[in-house]
């Protein structure tokens, strides 16, 4: 027998690296005519590294200690600014002790117990009230800038840089032909460093500073608008948007086990190019269809 078009299009786009988890997907794939993207992991590398390990001015830690306090903090955790800060600590050679009632929030970093001392780790915003000077100077750089809050005090900044996927700029571009509509940027970073990227990969519409259900209230949004958003992401924080778009895409090599999960798709290579791909193929397939 002759494979129909659906199964043979998820063939092709298997091919193409990217893991179709149904026919229903694949037809689905092709009627979207809107883009939600993610930015770190998604649009960026997702291998970020640290640049910058900056003890606040008063602090009795010197970078040393602030760095093995962060990556014994952030060892247990899946998100790629937590890898950074681990690579970071290994390559100084610095001995990380287990850290104990670790706690992760999706969108604003991590809490543990390192050494008998209270560790937080995350995006400044979310874990002071006040915008600290020099976080504002790192985040001008495009970077992400991660303030270590230690016994309940800001003990210093870590700045993080990740790098535009090489294909991210092609892809928006190929994703808004083929939608007719200008693809948009959902991030839980910073305005200041979510704006850099947005440029530098074609974005003007850019929301940044967003939780997990931020992300979902945008696409629920953009629905309701009568949308069909497809919504590419790799972490926790994008799972909820990811269940909720008419389709979800996730980046599988850095992606987090709920995204791989909760997506409909899977890039297993970690080419974004594949994304409009699969669009085209699901779309030429459907015409086999009808
Ligand atoms: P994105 O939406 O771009 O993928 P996230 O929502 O995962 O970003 O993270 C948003 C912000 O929350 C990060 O820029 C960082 O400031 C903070 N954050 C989240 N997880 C962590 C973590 N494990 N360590 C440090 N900061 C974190
Ligand atoms: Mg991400």
């Amino acid at each position: 027998a002759t494979m129909p078009p659906l199964l043979s299009a998820i063939a092709n786009a298997g091919r193409h690296g990217v893991l179709v988890k149904s026919a229903v997907v694949m037809e689905r794939l092709g009627q979207v005519d809107a883009v939600a993207l993610d930015k770190t992991g998604t649009l960026t590398e997702g291998s970020p590294r640290v640049t910058d390990v900056r003890p606040l001015p008063g602090s009795a830690l010197h970078e040393g200690e602030l760095l093995m306090l962060a990556a014994a903090a952030e060892r247990p955790s899946e998100h790629p600014l937590a890898r950074a800060v681990v690579d970071a600590a290994r390559e100084r050679g610095l001995d990380l002790p287990d850290a104990e009632d670790f706690t992760s929030a999706p969108g604003v970093g991590v809490t543990a117990v390192v050494g008998g001392r209270t560790v937080a780790v995350g995006a400044p915003a979310r874990l002071l009230d006040d915008t600290l000077g020099t976080a504002a100077e790192l985040e001008e750089s495009g970077r992400t800038a991660v303030l270590v809050v230690v016994d309940g005090t800001p003990a210093g900044l870590l700045g993080i840089a990740d790098r535009l996927r090489p294909d991210a700029a092609a892809t928006v571009a190929s994703l808004a032909r083929l939608t007719g509509t200008a693809p948009v940027l959902l991030t839980g970073d910073n305005p200041r460093a979510a704006a850099h990227l947005g440029a530098e990969a074609g974005i003007d519409d850019v929301r940044a500073g967003l939780l997990p259900q931020d992300k979902l209230a945008a696409v629920r949004e953009m629905e309701s608008a009568g949308r069909k958003v497809l919504v590419v992401g790799d972490g926790v924080n994008d799972a909820p948007a990811l269940a909720a778009a008419h389709t979800g895409i996730a980046m599988g090599r850095a992606g987090s086990d709920l995204a791989l999960e909760t997506a409909d798709a899977v890039i297993v290579r970690d080419e974004l190019a594949a994304v409009p791909a699969t669009v085209v193929l699901s779309r030429r397939a459907r015409r086999l269809v009808v």
